[in-house]
């Protein structure tokens, strides 16, 4: 019988996704546990961009997009690259993406995520009230681009989100661009503007998390890998791990991109795969930028943070469950520097050294995250595959698993992310 209402949930993965779920079933009344394999924050959620942004609710599967990327794979700066030894597990995956990039496709999957994110702001304002510090800014995210027919694509893409719910975009003249962010290069032709969106130190929101949810009682074990399940008559009964078992009355998965192997055997194959995407963080804002930059040819984006500021971005279609990955590959960081030189006037020095970091984005076939109750498995719960929108979406996805664990009952606004959709 599910225990519904409360009871013991055991929340694998100490990620952005993992932090908030427990933080979600703590103020629901559960008691918690969260293992992570090695330090909750550390993963994909430490140096992203940090972005708040609703208004970027699409799927990457999306038309064209197989045509861009064939593009890309040409140009060494390219946004996308592939990783020749991943291609063996990577095709069938690709094969699966390339069926979901037409246009019916995309319109669902983009109405469903502007739908889940609409609450996204105020779930991230419900943080703030419940006494979770975290480092945010709310500017807005400006939109560079090179080329006028980049600008207006990118106008259309926008403003077509917008319709469907999203927030309005709206174009800026050269000179207010310079107004508002005085290091654009000349080569910049103009920008986009939505001013609702925010953005936040991505490594202080997990602090903030992880610290609230230690001081509501959570019990935290880092070093503490789930390796497989106990699971009788369609329940799991214990996490195994390299600590022993560990019981529960509910399970939840928020274990990013590792979390295809972690549920091959509760629920067959989920066609997960990692995006590897890099950052270079600065102590001090060489730039002086103020707002959240997209410099949009190069596919990377920009973050000013209290102290410092942020390159990151690109997408290599790489070996998913890497366990330690390797460094940055030198010329990935060169492409972030590059990119950001061409839209951003600083001293050359502002674009030296800096800490280079990698992570990988658990990217789903069909761009959608996967939230929801496994397949088969009365109380095993699924909180993954956010892709590029991890940080945006962990608290509206911490509320819809908390809120299906506790009520026994799936929220409608999950229905389009369920995980039975991809069979079992
Ligand atoms: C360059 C870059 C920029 C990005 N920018 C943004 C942005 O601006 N805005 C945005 O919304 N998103 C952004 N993202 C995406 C975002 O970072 C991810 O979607 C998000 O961090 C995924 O969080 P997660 O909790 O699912 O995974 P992770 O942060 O990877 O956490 C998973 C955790 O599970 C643990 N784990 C794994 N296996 C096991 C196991 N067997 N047992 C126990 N623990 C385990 C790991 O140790 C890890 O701590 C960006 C990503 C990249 C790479």
């Amino acid at each position: 019988m599910s225990v519904v209402g409360g009871g013991h949930a055991v929340v694998v993965g100490g990620g952005v996704v993992g932090l908030a779920c427990a933080h979600a079933l703590l103020a629901r009344g559960c008691k918690v546990t969260l293992l992570d394999r090695a330090q909750p924050g550390a993963g994909c959620s430490w140096g992203n961009a940090g972005w708040i942004v609703p208004s970027f609710s699409m799927p990457l599967a999306a038309p064209g997009q197989i045509g861009r990327a064939m593009r890309s794979l040409l140009d060494k700066d390219g946004p996308l690259h592939l990783e020749m030894s991943a291609l063996p597990r990577l095709l069938p995956w690709l094969w699966q993406f390339n069926t979901h990039c037409n246009s019916d496709d995309y319109r669902a999957g983009a109405q469903a995520l502007v739908r889940l994110n609409a609450r996204t702001m105020q779930c991230f304002d419900e943080l703030t009230a419940r006494g979770v510090q975290f480092e945010e800014h709310r500017r807005g995210v400006l939109f560079l681009c090179l080329d006028p027919r980049e600008l207006q694509g990118m106008h259309r893409k926008l403003q077509q989100l917008a319709e469907w719910g999203g927030s309005p975009v709206e174009m800026l003249s050269l000179a207010a661009v310079r107004e508002l962010e005085p290091a654009v290069t000349d080569a910049v032709c103009g920008a986009l503007i939505i001013r609702g969106e925010r953005h936040v130190r991505p490594d202080s929101l997990t602090a903030g998390l992880l610290a609230s949810i230690r001081a509501a009682g959570a019990d935290v074990r880092s070093n503490v890998s789930v390796l497989d399940w106990k699971v009788r008559d369609g329940r799991i009964v214990a996490a195994q791990t390299s600590e022993g078992e560990i019981g529960g009355d509910h399970f939840v998965v928020a274990t990013g991109v590792h979390s295809r192997t972690l549920v091959k055997n509760l629920m067959g194959n989920l066609p997960l795969h990692g995006g590897r995407g890099y950052s270079i963080t600065y102590e001090s804002n060489g730039p002086g930028l103020r707002n959240a930059v997209d410099l949009v040819e190069a596919g990377v984006v920009c973050s000013p943070f209290n102290n410092g500021w942020r390159i990151a971005g690109l997408m290599d279609l790489s070996t998913a469950d890497a366990q330690s990955p390797p460094p940055p590959p030198a010329a990935r960081v060169a492409s972030l520097r590059r990119a950001a030189q061409s839209y951003l006037r600083a001293d050359a020095s502002a674009f030296a050294a800096g800490f280079e970091w990698s992570g990988q984005r658990p990217l789903t076939s069909d761009g959608l995250p996967v939230i929801g109750r496994m397949p088969k498995i009365a109380n095993g719960y699924l909180a993954t595959g956010h892709g590029m929108l991890g940080v945006t979406m962990a608290p509206v996805t911490a509320e819809l698993i908390a809120e299906q664990i506790t009520t026994g009952r799936a929220n409608a606004a999950a229905s389009a992310f369920v995980p039975e959709r991809f069979g079992a």
